[in-house]
């Protein structure tokens, strides 16, 4: 491999680590507005605060990572990634049915970072970088995790929604 080639690919992963970082951020947020309000779905509010730490220490991770690499590290600008314009309809506040959307949404979201860390993975296993593998395995298996309980509540989530429906519970959304 030439060096102008490797040169692009390592270009290529600290790309998709300052994508990463800039995903996380949107994670932060998206998680942070919603967990004021769920107030009437205790078990969902534990879980997604949970997760919203996760979410911290993952930007933490992939900053150590960046740092690791030496890279520049003022090249992490978030709004000119573009993320911000991918999840711009993730913001289901007013509606209200919201508990739904924020669930289908909430589920996307994490199989959308499941899929930037798979990618991380084989770009750093590739280019040799074994810290920021280990450090990208440890947030895919939270991200996994995640997934995986947002998956086992949807049913659930939807019932206790039409529940409070029912029970004239949701008249001042
Ligand atoms: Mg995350
Ligand atoms: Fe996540």
């Amino acid at each position: 491999m030439g060096k102008l080639i490797a040169d692009e690919a390592r270009m290529f992963y600290v790309t998709g680590l300052q994508n990463a970082h800039a995903m996380e951020t949107q994670a932060i947020q998206l998680l942070t507005r919603q967990v004021e309000r769920l107030e009437n779905y205790p078990e969902l509010e534990a879980r997604m605060r949970e997760h919203l730490e996760e979410s911290k220490s993952q930007r933490a991770r992939l900053e150590e990572v960046l740092h690791g690499l030496e890279e520049n590290y003022s090249a992490l600008k978030e709004a000119a990634l573009g993320i911000g314009g991918n999840f711009a309809a993730l913001a289901h506040v007013a509606a209200s049915d919201e508990i739904l959307k924020n669930t289908l949404a909430n589920y996307m979201f994490e199989h959308f970072e499941i899929a930037a860390y798979k990618s991380l993975i084989a770009m750093s296993e590739h280019l040799g970088d074994a810290a920021g593998a280990a450090a990208a395995e440890i947030s895919l298996r939270e991200e996994e995790r995640m997934a995986a309980w947002i998956d086992e509540r949807i049913g659930s989530t939807t019932l206790t929604f039409l529940q409070r429906v029912e029970a004239g519970e949701t008249a001042d959304h």
